[in-house]
């Protein structure tokens, strides 16, 4: 599927790979050696995985992790990888060195079973003199080195009083002028907006052209509980229907949303069923398991988001400007799959404002939000179809003139771990990308 350009392919020989683009370990503030995350993500069937440690790419043979305060994690991996290299201080405390991308490349790619790809998340912060901060989360997929002005001694993660969408596009560009200057392509996406404590307002993503991708499912996502918010919550799906109405009438191009675990923890560490493995997902359909072909394929749109449930397949025939769903049998399970537009002649005057104000923790300051909530011409269900259990279950939807794009939502009753407010809850789900005529 070519959802801007508008190939049809429900894919010869392409198929789906399953991939994690949002991962933490010890090279930042995830709670695992890197073999260790990458071995469980094989392990569990996944086809490709990018460890996207906060400003830091892995690219260093000299980053050592003391034991110190790490006994546990350090008796485990060391009975699961007893090649691991490790040394003694000395103070004589030991340390193990982490393993780069190139290593982990070497001891766990294999051909067309598991990739590991390029990743890092440029991780900043964006205060205002009223007192208000975001902080910015951007993932540089495909790009083997970190971005020249976070690798810089000068770096600093804070900045003040910029345009969020001016602070956002400059990250995308450099990144975008990195993966050139390295004969790459990248995927650059910008990560949980809608975290509470971290927000970017929709509305930035029509200033920001460039960005192409953003987490439509991060799984330590939470946003404040609010009773003014709309019963069925302010979550994601809004948000991206919001950027994409803005967008299209700006004939910019669309936004498409990636699933990601954001995994921090891998033993059960107290997070609240948060920042697990295996959650979320992005799915892939490439011809082949290379780096190239997956990034190409998500430019295409040709790719979905997962949380806990995948289609079969997924086809957008252009010149009808109909979109076709389809998921495979399970027994008991009924399926839905609703189908979401947004009109041409949506108001971007907001109906109503909520204020939000999220409780403090220990690391970030409560800010008030303002949420702006649209009218119902954004985001708006045109056609819902509930399948027979389980039967397997395909649908369609042909553009109507007035909408702007369609994307796809199949969903079907379940639990995951995820208990983040933003994750829907009782459903496991699966998001197609947005597609216009
Ligand atoms: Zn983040
Ligand atoms: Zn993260």
């Amino acid at each position: 599927m070519d959802t801007e350009s508008g190939k049809r392919t429900s894919a010869g020989a392409a198929r789906w790979w399953r991939g994690n683009l949002h991962t933490h370990t010890f090279w930042s503030d995830g709670l695992a050696f890197p073999e260790e995350a990458v071995a469980w993500y094989k392990g569990h069937g996944y086809h490709f995985l990018g460890l996207s440690d906060h400003n830091v790419f892995q690219d260093s043979r000299d980053r050592w992790l003391a034991e110190t305060g790490r006994e546990r994690y350090f008796a485990e991996y060391l009975a699961a990888f007893p090649d691991a290299e490790t040394r003694i201080r000395g103070d004589g405390v030991r340390e193990a060195r982490l393993s780069t991308f190139d290593e982990l490349s070497a001891r766990f790619n294999e051909p067309g079973r598991f990739l590991m790809v390029p990743d890092f998340e440029a991780t900043r912060t964006v205060a205002y003199s009223s007192g208000r901060s975001h902080q910015v989360h951007m993932n540089a997929v495909n790009v083997p080195r970190l971005l020249p002005s976070i690798a810089s001694p000068d770096f600093v993660r804070l900045r003040h009083d910029v345009r969020l969408s001016d602070f956002i596009s400059r990250h995308e560009a450099e990144t975008a002028e990195l993966a050139k200057s390295l004969g790459r392509r990248p995927v650059f996406m910008l990560n949980h907006p809608q975290w509470q404590w971290y927000d970017i307002p929709p509305e930035v993503m029509a200033e920001t052209p460039a960005v192409r991708f953003f987490e439509v499912c991060n799984n330590g996502t939470e946003i404040a509980a609010c009773p003014d918010l709309p019963q069925d919550g302010f979550d994601t799906d809004r948000f991206w229907d919001v950027a994409n109405a803005f967008r299209a009438r700006r004939g910019l191009p669309l936004l498409y949303g990636l699933g990601g675990d954001d995994t921090h923890v891998y033993r059960g560490e107290p997070h609240g069923g948060m920042l697990m493995p295996f959650n979320a997902w992005t799915l892939v359909r490439a011809k082949s398991l290379d780096a190239t072909s997956l990034v190409d394929a998500m430019h295409a749109g040709d790719f979905v988001a997962c949380e806990g449930l995948e289609p079969e397949d997924v086809a957008f025939d252009r010149a009808a400007g109909t979109l076709s769903v389809s998921v495979a049998a399970k027994p008991g399970a009924v399926r839905t799959i609703r189908f979401i537009v947004s009109k041409a002649d949506f108001s971007e005057t907001p109906e109503r404002t909520i204020v939000v104000r999220p409780e403090a923790d220990a690391n970030r300051n409560a800010h008030e939000r303002t949420i702006r909530i649209y009218g119902g011409k954004i985001g708006f269900e045109a056609k819902t179809v509930v399948g027979a259990p389980g039967e397997p279950l395909e649908a369609s939807y042909t553009l109507a003139p007035d909408d702007l794009y369609v994307r796809a939502r199949i969903e079907e009753p379940g639990t995951t771990l995820c208990t983040a407010n933003l994750h829907p809850k009782g459903r496991l789900v699966c998001w197609t990308q947005p597609c216009r005529a």
